[in-house]
């Protein structure tokens, strides 16, 4: 695959300060595909000094040219969405035609729903005798993970630039070369040189020196939980602004008086997609004891048609660590009733579609992140119990909630201590806030609460 041997700073492609490379391994044939540069502090450095460079201007900018900017930067994106979704196939492993429609497709709506926004958003506003002044944060150091390699980075950049922020991003070592197309995409769209800038390397080198470097003015962030409180520990200390976007365990709710196949038939689909790499998926599946095992039977079903059509896992350690996970559902006495522990194939990292059946809320499987595959049916008694199991883990970034009509179904999620309901099977929006309650994160992404988060507000008194 075509790679740069060089990070993109200042509005060209540069050498790394060091030597040091990380090898991109295609996830469905354990083949290394490409060597990208593993930057240091060094050249976190020189990025972050071109995005502070490139500030004031860009943050001057009129924002009918940002949203105009930004517009190009989609028209790229649709160009060369084949070149996308071949290059996230090759290195995150998704089926060609999910990494087109979802991976290449997604972030032409983010990118088009930001050029709009830059153009419609009231940048200042008149508050009694005040006039207040929406103003960008600085220079944004973005940290993205791996399982939506495009989606993510979209997500902060477009925002960022349609703000007036400047922008460092750090993506996931194991998805660089997406990351790469997006900065070929910037200078195609004519963005301004040093207004985006990507450093490629490893988290706890060129990440970590992102995170704690004195020019960036707010950290966002993607990924686990755990690499999250440490980078918001670090920003609290500089007294800098964080967006953190964390984990999930999410609860798919069906209620007694939902249409119980089409529940049980979209909510596998959800988690299988993306082989189960994905942060807002509807792991748990609580059904009301009286459907209980019609339900789990549908759901055996519908994963095993699943079968070939699932993607590997991204790399190595997530394929031993979510077939661990797999081991200790049935360890601690949750019945397997699709899937397992082996892997299907002899080469690449894949698991199959797994479903438990007989799974208790404290169970490790029910409360902790396992980034697969794997969806957990849980009984509940009545609607107390169902919310109770629902609220019951630290996490709480989305979930779903199933009903015989919308308003019963919205009874529930308003109820839940979560960021993100899916009513009945609800659409895609890429206008709507998404985020966290609780260890799920701070902050929100999307639409004008994700724009929010990359300004500041002035007040002037007259
Ligand atoms: P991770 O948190 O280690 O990586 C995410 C990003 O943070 C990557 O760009 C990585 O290079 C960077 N990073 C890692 N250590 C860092 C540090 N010390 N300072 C600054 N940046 C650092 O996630 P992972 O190891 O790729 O995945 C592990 C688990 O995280 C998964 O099993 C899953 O549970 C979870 N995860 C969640 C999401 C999500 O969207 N919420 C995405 C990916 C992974």
């Amino acid at each position: 695959m075509k790679a740069h041997d060089g990070m993109y700073i200042d509005g060209a492609w540069r050498p790394a300060a060091g030597r040091d490379t990380i090898a991109v391994v295609n996830p469905a044939d354990e083949q290394v595909i490409a060597e990208v540069p593993a930057g240091g502090a060094e050249d976190v450095d020189a990025a972050v000094r071109a995005a502070r460079a490139a500030l004031p201007a860009w943050a001057a900018t009129a924002p009918a040219e940002r949203a105009a900017r930004i517009a190009a930067l989609r028209d790229v994106l649709v160009a060369r969405k084949d070149e996308i979704a071949r290059t996230v196939t090759a290195e995150l492993g998704a089926p060609l035609p999910f990494s087109q429609a979802v991976h290449a497709g997604v972030p032409v709506l983010v990118a088009g729903s930001y050029a709009e926004l830059a153009a419609s958003y009231a940048f200042e506003e008149k508050v009694g005798n005040s006039t207040v002044y929406a103003e960008p944060v600085g220079v944004v150091g973005a940290i993205t993970p791996w399982n939506y390699p495009l989606h993510q980075i979209v997500a902060k950049v477009a925002a960022a630039l349609a703000a007036g922020c400047t922008v460092v991003l750090k993506p996931a070592e194991d998805t660089p070369l997406t990351a790469q197309l997006f900065a070929e995409a910037v200078h195609e769209a004519g963005v301004p040189a040093g207004v985006f800038n990507l450093v490629t390397g490893l988290g706890p080198v060129a990440g970590q020196a992102l995170a704690e470097h004195d020019g960036v003015d707010l950290v966002s962030f993607t990924g686990s939980t755990a690499v999250g409180k440490r980078i918001g520990a670090t920003a609290g200390a500089a007294v800098k602004r964080v967006a953190l976007e964390l984990g999930g365990k999410s609860a798919n709710v069906i209620l007694p008086s939902a249409d119980l196949a089409k529940a049980v038939g979209v909510g596998v689909a959800n988690v299988m997609g993306n082989s189960g790499q994905t942060c807002s998926a509807w792991t748990r599946m609580l059904v009301h004891t009286s459907q209980y095992d019609e339900a789990v039977a549908l759901a055996a079903e519908a994963a095993a048609k699943y079968g070939d059509r699932i993607g590997p896992l991204v790399n190595a350690k997530q394929h031993a660590r979510v077939r661990g996970y797999i081991e200790k559902g049935v360890a601690e006495g949750a019945r397997l009733v699709a899937g397992g522990p082996e892997a299907p194939r002899e080469q690449g990292y894949f698991v199959s579609p797994t479903v438990f059946a007989d799974v208790t809320p404290e169970m490790t499987i029910a409360q902790e992140e396992i980034f697969g595959p794997v969806v957990s049916l849980i009984r509940y008694e009545d609607e107390d119990d169902a919310l109770r199991i629902a609220n019951g883990t630290v996490y709480g970034l989305a979930g779903a909630v199933w009903a015989g009509d919308d308003a019963e179904a919205v009874a529930f999620a308003r109820r839940m201590d979560t960021g993100q309901v899916d009513i009945n099977g609800g659409r895609f929006n890429p206008l709507a806030p998404f985020g966290g309650y609780k260890q799920s994160g701070v902050g929100r992404e999307l639409g004008s609460h994700g724009l929010a988060e990359y300004l500041q507000t002035k007040s002037l008194q007259f």
